[in-house]
């Protein structure tokens, strides 16, 4: 980058219609933040695109001389492929319009919009796309990866409900691709990743859903944690696919239900959720609270789009992240307690593990139907490690890689792309699985150049 000359970068910006920041630009500190502290780089332009036009010149750019790019849609991505150092940042975080058609039950969505700005528009009228749980996490790096959250069991993932796409690919061309219209490409986005262009609208089907769903935190002690966490493995697999329950372990964060002696202190938390009203829904949940003395409990009718907030605060952009993740077909005794083990020697209080509850609806398509491949996962585990000086930094890593590797041998031997971390290079085969050699053959005939590499890489064939 440093290679181009002023000139070059100032007819840039004449072509664009969006801002083009630089090193010392007012903006341009505040653009080269992602949700993840622990990156920190530094790019040598970053362009906020204010449409198609302006990703199609950024692509062109970028591609015609030889400069790095990489894409950032939500910013949230763990291992911070949104930026890199010394390239061009085409940034979607202007182009945030969700359009929808209640009748059509279809909604089109920009490529920087947030899961909340699709919840704000589809639940005007009752609608929802099942994607993840925070509301301000990218709609795009989510869907290009999978997306999973409480409706999943019931409506698939994200990209089960994608059903069309416009794409700027590495030839700076604008396509607009379906299950009839470049089906490869439109298989490959579906779990492959940003390495097939830039999305700039998603075209998602929509369901009804609430505005009031049922839904809420049940919390016990983890000192029982080992009866509570084999009871919930037990009777997950009788759940319906309606009802979804997800298990946190973490330090009591001072939530008005719990007792104040109660904060602070190891629990495991149930997050339980139907989109059914609570009078049908409540009967599934109920023997939840049995398995184990309740310390507190919360749970009711609340509006969809407010339960999709209700993690945000404990996940704000700001802090220092690390993960590691497994899937997991079934929970062990064994996985249990390492789970429970490593849940009682957390580094720091903000550090959590969590078995994200999927199968469902989401496990009925072939393994080849999407390019996401995981059809036989029943958690996703992800070990968040968080916390908020670098000092820390040593030593809430090697807690997070320690557990990993405590309960590797019980885990499924693949894992969700999007949760893999930056130093996770060896790992993209467990996460694109099967799929690796389609995936290999749809970059080669759109990417062959691998312009789109600040990703979860899948390199051309050629
Ligand atoms: C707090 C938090 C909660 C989460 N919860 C869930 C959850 O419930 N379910 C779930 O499935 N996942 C969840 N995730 C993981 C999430 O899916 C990934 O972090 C995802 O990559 C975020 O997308 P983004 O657009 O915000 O990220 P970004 O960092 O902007 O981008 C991620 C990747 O996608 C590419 N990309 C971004 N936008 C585009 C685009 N428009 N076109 C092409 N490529 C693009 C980027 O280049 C990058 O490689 C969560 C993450 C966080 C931090």
């Amino acid at each position: 980058m440093t290679s181009l000359n002023n000139d070059v970068v100032e007819g840039l910006r004449t072509a664009l219609r969006g801002p083009l920041l630089r090193p010392g630009d007012p903006d341009y500190d505040g653009a080269r933040q992602i949700w993840n502290a622990m990156i920190d780089r530094h790019p040598a332009l970053i362009h906020r695109c204010a449409g198609t036009a302006d990703v199609c010149t950024a692509v062109a750019f970028a591609r015609d001389h030889g400069v790095p790019l990489a894409v950032r849609g939500g910013g949230h991505n763990i291992a911070g492929n949104a930026v890199c150092d010394d390239g061009f940042v085409i940034d979607l975080s202007a182009m945030r319009r969700v359009h929808v058609d209640p009748d059509a039950r279809l909604a089109w969505v920009d490529g920087g919009a947030l899961l909340g700005d699709v919840d704000h528009e589809t639940q005007a009228y009752g609608l929802a796309v099942p994607l993840g749980i925070n509301s301000t996490t990218g709609v795009a790096g989510l869907t290009l990866g999978g997306g999973f959250g409480w409706l999943s069991r019931m409506l698939g993932l994200a990209v089960d409900n994608l059903v069309g796409a416009d794409i700027v690919t590495a030839d700076a061309r604008r396509r607009h691709i379906g299950p009839r219209a470049e089906p490869d490409l439109f298989w490959a986005i579906r779990g492959g990743g940003g390495n097939f262009g830039v999305v700039t609208r998603f075209e998602f089907a929509l369901h009804a859903v609430g505005p009031a769903v049922t839904a809420g935190l049940i919390v016990f002690s983890a000192a029982e944690g080992r009866d509570v966490l084999r009871r919930y493995r037990d009777y997950v697999d009788t759940l319906p696919y309606d009802v979804s329950i997800w298990a946190v372990l973490r330090k009591a964060p001072p939530l008005p239900f719990l007792p104040a002696d109660v904060h602070g202190h190891d629990i495991v938390a149930l997050a339980v959720f139907s989109p059914r009203p609570p009078d049908e829904a409540l009967p599934a949940i109920a023997p939840v609270r049995a398995f184990g003395t309740v310390l507190g409990e919360h749970v009711g009718a609340v509006p969809y789009a407010a339960w999709q907030q209700t993690f945000d605060p404990l996940l704000a952009p700001g802090a220092r992240n690390y993960w590691k993740s497994h899937n997991f077909a079934t929970l062990s005794d064994d996985a249990i307690d390492v789970v429970l083990r490593y849940a009682g020697s957390v580094p720091s209080p903000q550090c959590e593990i969590f078995l994200g509850l999927i199968g469902g609806r989401a496990n009925e398509p072939a393994v080849d139907a999407t390019a996401y491949p995981h059809r036989n996962v029943t958690y996703a585990m992800n070990v968040h490690g968080r916390w908020s000086d670098a000092a820390d930094d040593a030593r809430c890593v090697a807690w997070a890689r320690e557990f990993f590797a405590a309960v590797a041998p019980y885990a499924a031997g693949s894992v969700y792309v999007n949760f893999l971390t930056q130093d996770e290079e060896t790992r993209i085969h467990e996460a694109y699985g099967p799929n690796w050699d389609r995936l290999v053959q749809v970059k080669q005939r759109y990417d062959p150049d691998n312009l789109f590499r600040f990703n979860h890489n899948i390199p051309p064939a050629g």
